[in-house]
């Protein structure tokens, strides 16, 4: 398991990152509170698999999803473990545009309660206090 932690990001634009993984390596990728989990039970996953330079390494395939979501001049992944990653923001004048979008509060309907870490709305408050529960559990 590798994990990417952000304090920077919420969990809205962790999750375009990790789906930006997802679709590059073919693993899978979670976001739970503040992090990225992917999981890498694949055993030529690019961690541990090809070298340094090679565009399939975790490390170097990861600034390249980073060049094209244009993240590349605000954050900069610090490796921080064995596969464990924290992804700082280092210049708040880069920030791209989209993350700025993403970032900003929605206007929510009426009646309409939405879980602040996986974006799904609900019509009962009820409902999303237990859906927040799975959240820690997983
Ligand atoms: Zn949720």
């Amino acid at each position: 398991m590798i994990t990417i932690q952000s304090s920077d990001l919420t969990e809205n634009q962790l999750a375009e990152i990790a789906l930006a993984i997802q679709n590059r390596w073919g693993v899978a990728a979670f976001v739970k509170m503040h992090e990225i989990a992917v999981v890498d039970d694949d055993e030529d996953f690019p961690l541990e698999g090809p070298g340094k330079d090679s565009d399939e390494n975790f490390e170097k395939g990861f600034k390249i999803i980073m060049e094209r979501l244009k993240m590349d001049g605000a954050f900069v992944l610090e490796k921080v473990g064995r596969s464990k990653f924290r992804l700082l923001l280092v210049d708040h004048e880069s920030l791209p545009t989209w993350l700025e979008e993403t970032a900003k509060p929605k206007k929510l309907p009426d009646g309409v309660y939405e879980c602040p870490h996986c974006g799904k709305w609900f019509d009962d408050e009820l409902l999303l206090s237990m859906h927040t529960k799975l959240h820690y559990i997983i």
